[in-house]
């Protein structure tokens, strides 16, 4: 093994620290199977429920009447999310599309949408209209109000209280801290603010996106009260071989809105040629929970490594896993740039290239990404992103297994080694 690992590039001093911090994690990692143990039969308990046939993994083209694998498909999400209905579809184009339409579907001009949980991720400002842009929920009348968290990242009570009018129609609550340097929410308290929200208005529709944090724990915002929970199938739940998608999980009367939103009035659910995407979506849902389990162990394992090397990481190496993100700060641009190196050297797609910081579309900084995917822009593969500005960030997430994850983390430290920035 360890000389393979040589023959890799990965030195004695970077395989002897990773081989010492996996020793300490086999705890955590028993834990995060037993998860995979239940969320996959989770999965397999609704497949059989719906009785899931060689017959729906054939597609259908044109209108897409009767299609059968997809139907079948929608119900099975609904079986794993324990809802009354889903919408999945290959026409919903990434995790930003499914939540626009969520929204645009339940939302009418002059409802206020509130966000209970601080500024919402970067490409639904655009949605919402926070930031000016074509199309958005404001140019409809459709207001906005915003609660931050407090300091320690719990929810202001007080203040959702208050921002909750007669106007208040629907809530948007993001599980995954995305691009914020604050917690992610766990489920349960997921549940508590749906609750509190609840109590003050009970027909407000509480939509949580739910990205990057399908299968991370036994329940789904669904379990615990929300009417909505959205996500893309090029993370999680796609496991690695959804190739476009997104999902929408929920109450059936929100759900089938945003389906007459994606489709037309009148037609809602009954077209969309499902073509021949079927056999990965199928696949892809059945492999999740055991992909999404390999992502977390990179994360801890990610975690350990670097805090154990001095850098501030979030979670820390002990805290408990809401969502497969894991954030480091290098302190250096130096640092960010290694560490991107380190993760596209170790990818099974385009690992020779090296990527470089570039002025990317809608960022205000340059960025380095560093992303070797079967997929284009999954980022339930291995994959990193860092804004070359203070505090010198890396996103990190993903890995289909948890050996690939783990020899791109090694790869990254060799990377930071080699170019002077630790030692070892
Ligand atoms: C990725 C992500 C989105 C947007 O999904 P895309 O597929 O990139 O459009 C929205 N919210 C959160 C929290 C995400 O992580």
């Amino acid at each position: 093994m360890e000389n393979l690992y040589k023959e890799l590039g990965i030195d004695e001093d970077v395989w002897q620290l990773g081989e010492k911090i996996c020793e300490c994690l086999k705890e955590r990692f028993t834990e995060i199977d037993a998860t995979a143990e239940y969320n996959q039969l989770k999965v397999l308990q609704a497949m059989q429920a719906e009785r899931v046939s060689e017959a729906c993994l054939s597609g259908s083209t044109g209108y897409g009447y009767n299609d059968l694998g997809r139907d079948t498909l929608e119900r099975v999400y609904a079986g794993v999310f324990h809802t009354e209905d889903a919408l999945v579809r290959p026409q919903i184009t990434c995790g930003t599309h499914a939540l626009a339409l969520a929204l645009m579907a339940n939302l009418r001009p002059g409802d206020e949408l509130l966000s209970p949980v601080g500024k919402p991720y970067d490409t639904l400002e655009e949605v919402i209209g926070i930031r000016e842009s074509k199309g958005s929920l404001r140019e409809y009348g459709i207001s906005y109000a915003q609660v931050d968290l407090l300091q320690e990242g719990e929810p202001d009570y007080e203040g959702i209280r208050k921002a909750i009018t007669t106007k208040t129609r629907m809530v948007t609550i993001q599980r995954s801290k995305g691009y914020e340097p604050r917690k992610t929410l766990s489920v349960d308290k997921i549940g508590e603010i749906i609750s509190f929200i609840k109590s003050v208005k009970n027909d407000v529709i509480c939509m949580v996106d739910n990205c990057y944090g399908e299968f991370v724990e036994r329940i789904e915002p669904t379990d615990v009260g929300a009417d909505l929970a959205v996500g893309s199938l090029i993370k999680n739940p796609g496991g690695g071989l959804a190739p476009i998608g997104g999902y929408i999980a929920g109450k059936r009367e929100y759900v089938e809105q945003a389906a007459y939103r994606l489709t037309s009035p009148g037609l809602g659910k009954e077209v969309g040629a499902s073509l021949g995407i079927m056999p990965a979506f199928y696949q892809g849902l059945f492999l999740s929970p055991t992909v999404t389990a390999s992502a977390l162990k990179g994360a801890v394992f990610a975690a350990n490594i670097l805090e154990s090397l001095g850098f501030q990481v979030l979670p820390d190496g002990k805290e408990s896993r809401h969502d497969i993100i894991q954030a480091v700060t290098f302190g250096t641009p130096e640092g960010v740039i290694a560490f991107c190196k380190g993760i596209q050297a170790a990818a099974p797609v385009d690992s020779f290239v090296s990527p470089e910081p570039w002025d990317m579309p809608g960022y205000d900084s340059k960025v380095i990404m560093a992303a070797g995917a079967f997929v284009s822009g999954s980022s339930i593969e291995l994959s990193a992103d860092g804004p070359i500005k203070p505090p010198y960030a890396v996103y990190f997430q993903g890995g289909l297994t948890f050996p690939h994850a783990k020899f791109g983390i090694l790869k990254a430290v060799q990377e930071l080694k080699n170019s002077g920035i630790i030692r070892l």
